[in-house]
């Protein structure tokens, strides 16, 4: 498989530590709101990954942290701790703000059927192993301590601080960290190891250590879990491309300050999703869309998870509400291909791999597979494979189930029952008809809002208007 690093900033054969393994870690969210749905496409990308790298033979062991401690305000190391914000917005504690956004995260993460990872380490439980980290780093002489705020990292000392965003990025955020330079700091980019407690407030979350009372550095958390779960080297290493030049970067210099030896072999970014007019999506803006928001506006979370492999996870992805009507309707025809393949009852089931021809579309996948995660080129197979009327129905429907292993679109999810509406329902249906022939479009709009709220979705076909129930 070759893989686009962003470390050699080239696509390289990925070359495992073990042969036929790969150890992956992934950034995980940060719980102090929901996740929207730009962190998701991150997340779907590394879902994609490694379905794809198991679907090729590889035996894969995925490591995601939850954040709930530690993620500061400001990436200069300063200001208010996300989560206690989160505990202050809300009137709950930072504990339970983390239990609660860390479960709605899994809802999400399941809606798009995002495969749970195989190790979840949440912070909180692995101050220790952060600690011990700080300890060794202190030894080697790479930190020191800001009096009333904590110990740093000495970004001076690592001498190839920056290779991961390049030396010309770095010298930007030096230039542009100047301004709100925390004047302790040595270097504008040192970072926190351990932050103390300040001592006029009680902190909810905090720990004792032998430097003081207080909490890790974010950075430390990744590094810290990363190596108790997958050794001091890793093979993979994901994020969003934020991470980049702070957090991934920062990763880098402690980790391989403490062992001399390389973190991770290859880092990988997936490039963000945007919205047109307000750039990227964030969580702190308060403003954003959220996967549980998308049912109630009537979508299905898949049609997301559709939106999302329609473009390389290397290129920006605009959002757009048109674009996720696009991709609602292309999910839908690629299902009802797909489902206009299957048998009827009393005929035998196809199953295992496709034989010849469909083989071709098997090898064209793993081909788009092996490429840098060429997901639109897996999906742009699949389309073919559904339409190719000269491979016979049952080998192009044991390819598709073979693909949609690693789309995960649920192409076969048997369509739910269409029960006769409830009069309550069919009479709001009506209702929108008549609206609709009477030209009232503000009141027919919000006759449809009412009815995707309830779980039943109309749409104007030539045909005149149809209704259906939500795939659940
Ligand atoms: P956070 O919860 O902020 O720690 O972020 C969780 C993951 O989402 C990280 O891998 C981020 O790099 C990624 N991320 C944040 N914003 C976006 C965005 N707009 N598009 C794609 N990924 C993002
Ligand atoms: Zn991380």
């Amino acid at each position: 498989m070759r893989i686009y690093n962003t470390l050699t900033r080239r696509k390289e054969e990925f070359r495992p530590i073990k042969e036929g393994e790969a150890g992956i870690y992934t950034c995980g969210p940060t719980v102090y709101n929901y996740a929207h749905i730009g962190n998701m496409r991150t997340f779907i990308t590394e879902d994609l990954q490694v379905r794809a790298m198991r679907f090729l033979g590889w035996k894969v062991k995925r490591v995601m942290n939850i954040t709930d401690v530690g993620h500061l305000v400001s990436d200069a190391d300063t200001g208010e701790d996300k989560m206690e914000q989160g505990a202050r917005r809300e009137g709950k504690s930072a504990w339970d703000v983390a239990k609660f956004y860390t479960e709605a995260f899994f809802a999400d993460f399941k809606a798009l059927n995002c495969v749970q990872p195989d190790v979840v380490c949440a912070a909180t439980d692995y101050v220790k192993e952060m600690i011990d980290l700080g300890l060794t780093l202190e030894k080697k002489g790479y930190t020191y301590r800001i009096d009333g705020d904590g110990i740093y990292f000495d970004t001076s000392k690592f001498p190839d601080y920056g290779k991961l965003a390049g030396k010309k990025h770095i010298e930007g955020i030096q230039e542009g960290a100047r301004i709100e330079a925390n004047e302790g700091k040595r270097n504008p980019t040192d970072f926190a190891v351990w932050k103390f407690s300040a001592p006029e407030e009680k902190r909810q979350m905090e720990w004792d250590s032998p430097w003081g009372k207080g909490f890790p550095g974010w950075h430390m958390e990744c590094s810290a879990m990363a190596m108790k779960h997958l050794g001091e080297t890793m093979d993979m290493h994901w994020g969003g491309e934020d991470h980049v030049a702070i957090h991934h970067t920062n990763e880098i210099a402690q980790s391989e300050a403490a062992t001399g030896k390389p973190f991770a072999n290859y880092w990988l970014h997936a490039r963000f999703l945007v919205t047109g007019d307000a750039g990227k999506m964030s969580k702190s803006s308060g403003e954003f869309l959220t996967t549980s928001l998308l049912p109630k506006k009537g979508y299905d979370p898949l049609a997301y998870r559709y939106y999302c492999l329609q473009t390389h996870y290397r290129k920006q992805l605009e959002f757009t509400w048109e674009g996720l009507d696009a991709a609602t309707k292309g999910l839908e025809r690629l299902r009802e291909a797909a489902r206009r393949l299957v048998p009827e009852k009393g005929d035998t089931m196809p199953h295992g791999v496709p034989s010849s021809p469909a083989a071709k579309y098997l090898a064209d996948l793993k081909a788009a597979l092996e490429d840098d995660l060429n997901i639109p080129q897996a999906l742009a197979c699949a389309w073919e494979a559904a339409r190719d009327e000269a491979v016979p129905a049952a080998e192009r429907l044991a390819f598709l189930k073979e693909a949609d292993k690693v789309l995960g679109l649920e192409l076969f999810a048997a369509p739910k029952a269409e029960a006769d509406l409830e009069p309550e329902l069919l009479a709001l249906v009506e209702a929108r008809a008549a609206a609709r022939k009477a030209k009232d479009f503000k009141r027919s709009d919000e006759l449809r809002a009412e009815l995707a709220a309830k779980g039943v979705l109309v749409e104007d076909t030539s045909a005149g208007q149809k209704w259906r129930r939500r795939p659940s």
